[in-house]
């Protein structure tokens, strides 16, 4: 049996050989395998406990998936322009944390095609991949652009999303997903890339041919319900996990979103 507890944090993940290893990290920076939990009977507690995860101060609720109120308000990764980057005001001088936009926001960016609940577009910080392929439950992903800033990025994001979807239906995302060819869905965007580029001549972008990636979950079966479980209510969860993707668990009675979790305190164990 194995039992952790920590002030949850987003799963962590890797990409080996294709195949997604998802850990839960504890607070002494241990951390579990959870693929190994799948197939078993699993336990969640909530430990009636919460901490901000960017100054660890102790709250009673979180605020946008983990942070106190007033890191919501301070915090640059709490700004707005992280949901919407063609907003991003470091060029006026007036970013809450330009060191962090420094390290997070003025460095290479990736436009990139995914395959989650269908063909989708976005942009991922170049040194955040694969970790946002996975975090979005992508079961293939390309980037087809590499840009200098996550602006640039955010106004071709922006242009593409006329024409496909940017973002993920989380409850298609969590059946089984049709594959898509990436390479031919850019072919069939040729057009309108070689138009988004015509009328952004300020933006200096590097074309990619990278091919697509594959990524392949730790799933044994699908959920027969895609609902939220609603653990803070309940206050604790026991069932066997079906399997992992995206930031859920999931089970035959619904899924949990880990990443809704940050912040509270849980208790683990498989
Ligand atoms: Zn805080």
């Amino acid at each position: 049996m194995t039992t952790i507890s920590a002030f949850a944090r987003k799963l962590e993940s890797e990409l080996i050989d294709q195949h997604v290893h998802y850990y839960f990290a504890g607070d002494d920076g241990a951390r579990v395998l959870l693929n190994d939990a799948v197939g078993k009977v699993i336990s969640l507690r909530y430990l009636n406990d919460a901490a901000c995860v960017a100054c660890g101060r102790k709250i009673k609720k979180t605020w946008a998936q983990g942070y106190c109120f007033p890191c919501t308000q301070s915090k640059a990764q709490c700004d707005l322009c992280i949901l919407k980057p063609e907003l991003c005001h470091y060029a006026a001088g007036t970013c809450r944390e330009p060191l962090w936009g420094e390290a997070h926001c003025m460095q290479d960016h990736f436009v990139y095609l995914e395959n989650a609940s269908g063909l989708k577009v976005g942009i991922t910080r170049y040194s955040n991949t694969p970790t946002r392929f996975i975090d979005q439950g992508a079961i293939s992903a390309m980037p087809i652009f590499k840009v200098k800033k996550r602006y640039d990025a955010g106004l071709i994001e922006v242009e593409l999303a006329r024409v496909i979807p940017d973002k993920t239906n989380w409850r298609k995302m969590l059946g089984p997903t049709a594959s898509l060819d990436l390479r031919m869905e850019q072919a069939l965007l040729e057009p309108v890339l070689a138009d988004i580029l015509a009328q952004k001549p300020d933006i200096q972008v590097e074309r990619l041919n990278f091919g697509p990636l594959t990524l392949i979950y730790p799933i044994e079966a699908y959920p027969r319900v895609v609902k939220g479980i609603k653990l803070l209510e309940l206050g604790a969860w026991q069932a066997r996990l079906l399997g992992i993707k995206g930031q859920y668990l999931l089970f035959e009675e619904g899924v949990l979103n880990m990443r809704n979790l940050s912040g509270y305190a849980l208790e683990l164990s498989f």
